[in-house]
């Protein structure tokens, strides 16, 4: 890292610290009424009928990280570290040509219909509109995950409407002052209320995601009562996760990571909410037992992820989130299969941390671009593939995936959830959540048989039919 503000402290230290201090944080009910006040515009048009569906089909939705250049700094981004080093391979943006190549295989080899467009931050990207105006022409219909910051601004919004954006993903990670510490910009609140103002008025849909960090917890039940009041069409609450930059020694800690005991009140509130009003609500990453049964529906692990049309195609994801697929130096790397990740039990976890400790994957993206390892790194990696390869059922290759990526994440089962009806299709808890806080909170479910379908509750959950792409 070359961002050290004194030689000892980087940055991005810094800012995870910054991100605890709570104090001067009004009340939900002052801040929901203040955003109101910023968001609901003087004149909206007509609500379009919403179709709904509950057909669980596996996913085509693919993604794109077009590089980690961000207008933001959120403590728990998954690459904050990419974000603060400019030398990062995978920190400058990429070519118009290369993120168009990449579409182009999710479409052809892939047979994807949707994709969602990330940076960092898409909207900052100097040829986000060509890039949105070639997926809605190849049939891939476009979401763009964004802070909503460029969207201020009533001529941005529109342009993005005039360009064929199919829906945007728009991060709220609080209210007032607890989204501007949580993101690290002041002020970033206000412009996102003004975005969302903006995309009512012009009648461009947008569904919210809401990362349950310490700061956000408090606040649910008001991001849900506003998101009902905005129209959006659906609303994520994720865990913070400790996934990429976040698997770090030090990133996660006791401190910046709310216990499920406390966040068990405020979700259940904010679910009630959107259940009430009839908007599709999403958990990602959180074990059912910390969500009263009634919202079991509503809750996606890995094993159900394949299974929601807003979530990512696990064989495209696997390729795109491959290292040449990610960084703008070099050419993409031939498309694979899914299921090609051998399972390494109990060996994974010290494997990775070497991994880590050696920045493996730094060192495989340099030599990706020499011209001399790089053909040699695409061979090997080729062979491995059909090795690995996995033949038979499609529905059983996705859910092998699925607990390929939980072993991948460190995830561990307590005791009590070798007793538990749905030890088969939860993740349990994050292995460092584990080390922090043990596994008391876990409420293994006695009162049935052992559930072995992921689509078990889902399938009750009404979810808002998502654009396709039609080429
Ligand atoms: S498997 Fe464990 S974490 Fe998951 S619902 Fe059961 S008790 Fe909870």
């Amino acid at each position: 890292m070359k961002t050290s503000t004194d030689g000892n402290v980087s940055l991005v230290q810094l800012r995870r610290k910054e991100s605890l201090v709570s104090a001067d944080i009004e009340p939900p009910e002052i801040l929901l009424e203040r955003a109101r006040a910023l968001a609901v515009p003087a004149t909206r048009p007509a609500a379009a009928p919403r179709p709904h569906g509950r057909t669980r089909e596996l996913t085509r939705r693919g993604v794109l990280w077009l590089g980690q250049t961000c207008n933001l700094r959120c403590h728990f981004c998954y690459f904050l570290d990419r974000i603060e080093d400019k030398e990062h391979p995978e920190h400058p943006f990429m070519s118009l040509e290369k993120a168009q190549e990449i579409c182009r295989t999710l479409v052809e080899f892939y047979g994807n219909d949707a994709i969602d467009i990330q940076g960092g931050e898409p909207t900052i990207w100097r040829d986000i509109h060509a890039l949105i105006k070639y997926c809605a022409g190849i049939g891939l219909a476009p979401t763009l995950i964004t802070n909503a910051l460029v969207l201020d601004k009533r001529d941005k919004a529109q342009q993005f409407k005039d360009s064929g954006v199919a829906d945007f993903l728009v991060s709220v990670q609080g209210l007032g002052k607890a989204h501007d510490l949580a993101v690290g910009v002041s002020g970033a609140h206000v412009r996102q209320m003004r975005a969302l103002n903006h995309l009512i008025a012009l009648d461009v849909p947008f569904r919210v995601n809401c990362v349950m960090s310490k700061l956000a917890v408090p606040q649910l039940p008001a991001i849900a009562r506003l998101s009902v009041e905005l129209g959006a069409r659906a609303v994520n609450f994720l865990a913070f996760n400790p996934f990429a930059d976040q698997r770090k020694e030090g990133a996660r800690t006791a401190e910046n990571v709310p216990r499920y005991g406390d966040l068990r009140g405020p979700l259940d509130e904010a679910l009630d909410v959107l259940a009430q009003a009839g908007v599709e609500a999403n958990v990602r990453y959180l074990p059912h037992c910390i969500v009263p049964e009634r919202h079991w529906p509503s809750v996606y692990n890995y094993q159900q992820l394949s299974y929601d049309p807003h979530e990512w195609d696990f064989a495209s994801w696997t390729w795109t989130n491959k290292g040449p697929q990610r960084m703008r130096a070099g050419a993409v790397s031939p498309p694979v299969p899914l299921g090609a990740r051998p399972r390494l039990g109990r060996l994974r976890q010290p494997l990775l941390r070497l991994a880590d400790a050696i920045d493996l994957r730094g060192r495989m993206l340099r030599a990706d671009t020499d011209p001399r390892l790089g053909p040699v790194m695409r061979k090997l990696e080729g062979l491995s593939y059909r090795l690995f390869r996995r033949r038979g059922d499609r529905d059983a290759a996705y859910r092998h995936d699925a607990l390929n990526r939980v072993e991948h994440n460190g995830y561990q089962k307590g005791a009590g959830c070798q007793r538990c009806a749905l030890r088969d299709i939860c993740d349990g808890f994050h292995g460092d959540y584990v080390a922090m806080f043990g596994t008391d909170e876990a409420r293994p479910v006695l009162d049935r048989a052992p559930v072995s379908d992921p689509r078990a509750f889902i399938s009750a959950q009404d979810k808002v039919a998502p654009a396709r792409g039609e080429a």
